[in-house]
C-alpha cells in the first residue's frame, strides 16, 4: 500500500451509448459516494461525455477522456481539443492507450505531444505504456518502458508534471484476463519510478501515481494495491458494469 492517494479510473473504450452511459452513471454513484480516500474516474466515449459530467457534477466521480488531439483548434476533421474536453467537463485523459499504438498509429513522440497539450488546460493525463508479450519473453520489458517513458515525458519540466499518472498496463494482460502477478507489476512500477527519479528532480517520482492495467478484477484489485508502487488501476472490461467497477474502486 502506498502513501499516495490512489486513482482507480476505468476505460470504457468503443462501449456504451450516452443513454447507456448515463444510467450507467446514476447506477454507479452512489455505490461509491462514501469514499473520499481515493479518486475515482470513467472515461466514456467521446458522445457521452457531456451527458456523463452532468450527472457526475458535485459528486467524488470524476470524468476522462480516451484521447485528445494537440492542436487547439483547426481544420482537423474528426479530432477532440484539450479545451473541449475541460470544457465538456473533463479531468483526465488517457493518452498513449496500447490499443492506440496498435490500431492507430501512436506512437511515443505523439504521446508526448498529447501530453504536452493536456497539462496546460488542467487535464490530468494517464499516459499508458506496456510491453507486448513478445518483447517481454524477448527480455526487452525494462528498455521498451524506458523508451516509452523517457519520450513520453520528453521536454516536460518538473512542476509540468505535478498531476501527471503514468499507468502500466502490459499488452499482454489487457482483456486477455491473463493479469500481472503483484511481484510483476511491482517490479516494472518500481523500475518506471526509478526511471522518472532518474529524469526529474527529488520528490517527483515520490509523488507520482502509477496506475497498473490489465486485467483488473474484484478478486485481484486488493492483492494488488497492496504493493509499494501499485497507486490504483486502469480498468477496462471489468468498468462497464457499475457492480462490479464499485467492487473494484472500494477495494
Ligand atoms: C484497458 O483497456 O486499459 C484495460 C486494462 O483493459 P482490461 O481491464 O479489460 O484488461
Amino acid at each position: 500500500m502506498s502513501a499516495r492517494r490512489s486513482l482507480i479510473a476505468g476505460n470504457w473504450k468503443m462501449y456504451k451509448t450516452s443513454a447507456e452511459a448515463a444510467d450507467f452513471a446514476r447506477r454507479f454513484v452512489p455505490l461509491v459516494s462514501g469514499l473520499a480516500d481515493r479518486d475515482i474516474m470513467i472515461a466514456p466515449p467521446f458522445t457521452a461525455l457531456e451527458t456523463v459530467a452532468g450527472i457526475l457534477k458535485g459528486t467524488n466521480v470524476a470524468l476522462g477522456a480516451q484521447n485528445l488531439f494537440w492542436e487547439a483548434e483547426g481544420a482537423f476533421t474528426a479530432e477532440i481539443s484539450p479545451k473541449m474536453l475541460a470544457a465538456a467537463g473533463c479531468r483526465y485523459v488517457i493518452i498513449g492507450h496500447s490499443e492506440r499504438r496498435q490500431f492507430f498509429g501512436e506512437t511515443n513522440d505523439t504521446v508526448n505531444r498529447r501530453v504536452r497539450a493536456a497539462l496546460p488546460v488542467g487535464l490530468i493525463p494517464v499516459m499508458c505504456v506496456g510491453e507486448t508479450e513478445q518483447e517481454r519473453e524477448a527480455g526487452q520489458t525494462f528498455s521498451v518502458l524506458d523508451k516509452q517513458v523517457r519520450k513520453g515525458l520528453k521536454n516536460l519540466v518538473a512542476n509540468e508534471l505535478g498531476t501527471l499518472v503514468i499507468a502500466y498496463e502490459p499488452v499482454w494482460a489487457i482483456g486477455t484476463g491473463k493479469t500481472a502477478t503483484k511481484e510483476q507489476a511491482q517490479t516494472a512500477h518500481q523500475f518506471i519510478r526509478s526511471l522518472v527519479a532518474n529524469l526529474f528532480p527529488a520528490g517527483v517520482a515520490a509523488a507520482m501515481r502509477i496506475l497498473y492495467g490489465g486485467s483488473v478484477k474484484p478478486e485481484n484489485i486488493s492483492e494488488l494495491m497492496a504493493m509499494d508502487d501499485i497507486d490504483g488501476a486502469l480498468v477496462g472490461g471489468a468498468s462497464l458494469n457499475p457492480e462490479s467497477f464499485a467492487k473494484i474502486v472500494c477495494y
